[in-house]
This record gives C-alpha cells, structure tokens and sequence, in this order.
C-alpha cells in the first residue's frame, strides 16, 4: 500500500510489537489500514522522496486511547530542515513559474485523492488523536479536501488592482509567489489545519517546509504519498517530523524562508514571534482561545443547548474555537444548566473507533495531567462539579490505559478567576449566570484571548449589538462551527496576528509588487 518512495522502516526492538495484531476489539481488528501502519517509522518528505532523518533518531508514536507507542515519528533536526530548505529553493523557480491553471489542475488531483482515500485517513487521524473516526469522517478529512479545492479554483479567480494616476501613469499591482514558506501546525485538528496552510501557500506558487505536530504526524506523512500520486513536483511540499525545538525553531530562525504560517499556543507563538522579528518576516500567528458563549433568555434553548454542548465538547473540547465559558442570562439559567447537563451526560465516551463514541480519547498524557490540574484548580477556586471530572468507567479492555475524561461541567465559579481565564483545552466547561447585555459584554471581554464567540439569542438586534461589542475574530450567532473558506479567519489580543481564508490567505502568501508605468 506504500508508495514507491515511502521509506517505512520496522521498529527499533524496544518498541513494545505492534499493538493491532494483539488487541481484543473486533472494532479494531477489522480496521485493516491502521494495522498496516502499525509499527510504521514516519520519515520526512524532502525533495519528493520519504528519507530517514539525517541524526537516525526516532521519537515514539502514541495511540492515545491506549496509551501505547504504535508506530515511530522521525526526531528531526536542524540539518534535515536545512535539507528541506534546499529542495524548495530548487523548486521554487519551477513552480513559481508554473501557470496557474496546472497548479490548480494539481491541488484538485490532490483533493480528489483525499476523498477516495477518505476511510483511510479518517482511521489513521483517529488512531494518532484519539478524536471520535465519525468526526475524522465528517469534519477533519473532508475539510481537508475542501481547503485544497478551495485555493486551486480561488488562484483561477483574482484580480490585479490598477490605478490610473491624473495623465501621468499607469499603476498596476502583481502578487508575487513570496518564496519558501514555513508553516507550522498543531495536533487537535491534524491534517485540517496543516492543509489549510499548505493549500494556499503552493497554490500562490512558493514552495513549503511544513511541521505537523510530533504528537499527530500520520496524516501529513499520508498526505505527501498523495501528492506524489498527484504529480506535484518534487520539493514543492517538504514536511520535516520533530519537536518544536528541534525542529519548528529551526524553521522559524532559517534565513531563507521568509514567509511563516503557525498554528499553535500562545506560549509558543510567542516564541515564534520573537524568532520572525529580527528576520523581518511575514508572520501569521493562529493561537489559542478561551472563547465566551452568551445565552440570552430569549434564546430558542432547542437549538442553544445541543449548540453549546457541541461547541463544549467537540474534539473532546480540543478545538481552539471550542467555547469553554458559557453565560447564561438568569431568567433560564436553571432551566439551561438542567438541559445542557442532560444532554451532556448522554455523550458516549470511548474507544474512538467504535462508531457509537461521542468523545475520544485526549491527545496525550500531559494534556490529560493538564486538564485535569484545572478540574483541581476550578474546585480551589469556588466552583462545583455539576457534572464529569473524572475518567469514565465504560471504556473497553482495548483501551484500558488510554487519556479518557468525562466532559465535565462545573458552575458557581467567579467571572475572573483562573479556570475562567486560562485556555484548558479539554471536556471542560463553565457556566455563569448574567443579568444584563452590558454586564455579559464585559465579562466576555474580561479575558486576554479574542479568538471566536457565540451568541444565543432571537433579537436580531440585540445579535448585531453584542457581535459588534465583542472583541473576537469571529462572532457566531445562533450556530458554531458554520465555516465558509472565504471569511477572514484569526483572532484578536493573544489569540494571534493577522488572519487566514479566502483573499486574506491569498495576500499573505503573495507579495504585493507595484509597476508604475508613465504614460
Ligand atoms: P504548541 O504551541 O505546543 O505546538 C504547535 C506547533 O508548534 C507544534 O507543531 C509544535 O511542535 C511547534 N512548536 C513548539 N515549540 C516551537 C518553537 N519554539 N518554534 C516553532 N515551533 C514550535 O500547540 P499545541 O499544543 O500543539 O496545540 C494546542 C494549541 O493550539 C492551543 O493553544 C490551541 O488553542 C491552539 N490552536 C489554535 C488554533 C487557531 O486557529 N487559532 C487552531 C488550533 C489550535
């Protein structure tokens, strides 16, 4: 099933054996994909070929819902990047010169064999995250496929500006490819937001060196296979495995590539962000959230309670826009604590291939350790737990040691306390009663993100107030999650800089050159 050029390696001999070949889950068992790549070592994509990393060093991959190593991820460094660089300088003046029509006849090929391989890699996305294979099937791999078709038809559909100047020029303005792009993503939406990067960069004609995170590489190894399949040429797209020091900083402080798309932490975009500055890149920095979901009492409580249980708790609540502090106006707070503990307590947590599962497993032990420390904190902190705090006790034999938590709910804390004030990035929510809009505006605002929010309510009005007042990127009323590719994406204060989709990707990832022609 491997590619000519893959370079899948067995394991070295500490690595426990395969665990597909000795699970007790039929659920599993039949999952014949994931067993193939049981035990696979994940090596760099470089100049159209998978090579080893240059040191011969592997880091362990781990299944979360097991908890154990199932396959090897290579524990790249500096010299495999600067490789990488190498390769998409060479094919930077190819593709850069490349019409527009044939990348694009490229990206579609690359979409349309994301959609026939679609089973399997929503398996493997579910394997290396522990998220629900239902979500990968429905959210994760199609919207991958979504990002390449929509930048290979988007580059058919732009404009040059022109601007004529009294009777003395003609200015006109071309968008350049910018050169070699570093883009750097993160692990809870895997090959959904690497995509995302990947797509429009190499659609505007640059080349890429791309990091997945070393928790969830499988998907862009499996990527790269298909673009060989699609014929993109060579070196167009690198992808180097690694740490983030070992390999993300890298990529951040390499002279040549001038261009760098992060996903990621505040924390770390942070870093990347102090890496850029003195190189004077072009920087885009998508980071973390802590994002507010206003209920007002004249909500349709049909649609905000499952509304808000899934924007909770999508992704085991591992979605960056996910909304971890919900407000209630106090007229039906009961009324919706009751509803929304209801409905949440119905989420079947377990093993992530099995085609009932809600929630999954969490990305990994230190996240779990991390979540959990904030379950500890919200209790020192005055709140209750109305629902969950703890590992489940339905999980299977098959994922007996796996990072499981209950979607847990905790009311009665204050506004601005910690729990209430730090991103968590797990099952966990909060929910507060408000008695006014002022009031509700202000303790949405009462945070250092601004990444996204939601607003429940059926006063049209009202909608439109309270969106404007709110400091984040994106405002949703009445829904989460409605994307459409094209709206421009990103966050405010410590959520990020600048913003992707449709034409604010296209000019990110271009330079802007004018001509100024005198008549
Ligand atoms: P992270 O910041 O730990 O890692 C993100 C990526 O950066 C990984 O590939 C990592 O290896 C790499 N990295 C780490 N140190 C680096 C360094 N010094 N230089 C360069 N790269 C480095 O984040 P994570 O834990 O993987 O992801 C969770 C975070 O991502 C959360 O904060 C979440 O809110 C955020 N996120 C934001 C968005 C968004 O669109 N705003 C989307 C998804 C996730």
């Amino acid at each position: 099933m491997w590619a000519r050029k893959s370079a899948i390696a067995p394991l070295r001999k500490n690595i426990p054996a395969v665990r597909a070949a000795a699970v007790d889950n039929a659920a599993v068992a039949k999952y014949t994909d994931f067993v193939a790549r049981s035990g696979v070592r994940i090596n760099n994509y470089i100049g159209g070929r998978f090579v080893a990393p240059v040191a011969g060093n592997y880091l362990d991959n781990v299944e979360p819902a097991t908890g154990e190593p199932y396959s090897q991820v290579g524990d790249s460094d500096a010299q495999d990047v600067e490789r990488a660089v190498a390769a998409a300088e060479e094919a930077f003046a190819g593709w850069s010169r490349t019409a527009a029509a044939e990348r694009s006849r490229i990206l579609l090929r690359i979409a349309d064999l994301i959609e026939r391989d679609i089973e399997k890699l929503a398996r493997a996305e579910s394997v290396d995250t522990g998220k629900p294979l239902s979500l990968a099937r429905t959210l994760d791999i199609p919207r991958a496929a979504s990002n390449f078709r929509f930048f290979a038809t988007a580059i058919l559909h732009t404009e040059t500006e022109a601007h004529v100047t009294d009777n003395l020029a003609l200015n006109y303005t071309l968008r350049q490819p910018r050169g070699i792009a570093g883009l750097i993503s993160p692990w809870n939406l895997p090959l959904y937001l690497l995509s995302w990067k990947i797509a429009p960069a190499i659609a505007c004609g640059n080349t890429a060196v791309a990091k997945p995170s070393e928790l969830t590489p499988m998907t862009a190894s499996m990527l790269c296979e298909l673009c060989d399949e699609a014929a993109l040429p060579a070196g167009v797209l690198n992808i180097v495995h690694g740490t983030g020091p070992n390999v993300g900083a890298p990529i951040t402080a390499h002279p040549k590539i001038n261009t760098i798309s992060f996903t990621g932490g505040t924390v770390t975009g942070r870093k990347v962000a102090e890496a850029c500055a003195p190189l004077f890149k072009k920087v885009s920095l998508e980071l973390g959230g802590k994002n507010p979901t206003i209920v007002f009492a004249d909500a349709d409580l049909n649609a905000a309670i499952p509304g808000a249980v899934r924007s909770s708790f999508a992704n085991q609540g591992q979605v960056c826009l996910c909304g971890s502090r919900i407000f209630v106006e106090r007229p039906i707070y009961q009324n919706f604590v009751d509803g929304f503990i209801d409905k949440t307590a119905k989420l079947r947590v377990g093993d992530p291939l099995e085609p009932t599962t809600d929630q999954g497993a969490i990305v990994s032990k230190t996240q779990l350790d991390k979540v959990k420390f904030y379950i500890e904190l919200a209790q020192q902190e005055g709140g209750r737990i109305a629902l969950g705090g703890s590992a489940p006790d339905t999980i299977n034999h098959r994922c007996r040691s796996g990072y499981f938590l209950q979607p847990t709910v905790i009311t009665g804390l204050p506004v601005s306390c910690r729990t209430n004030r730090e991103e968590i990035f797990g099952p966990v929510v909060s929910i507060t009663p408000f008695d006014s809009e002022e009031e509700v505006v202000a303790h949405a605002n009462d945070c250092d993100y601004g990444l996204a929010s939601s607003v429940w309510t059926q006063n049209l009005s009202r909608a439109h107030r309270v969106a404007e007042q709110i400091h984040t990127g994106t405002v949703w009323v009445n829904c989460w999650l409605l994307r459409d590719l094209r709206v421009p994406f990103g966050g405010m204060k410590q959520s990020g800089v600048g913003r992707e989709g449709g034409n604010e990707a296209l000019r990110f990832f271009t330079e802007p050159k004018n001509i100024c022609i005198a008549k």
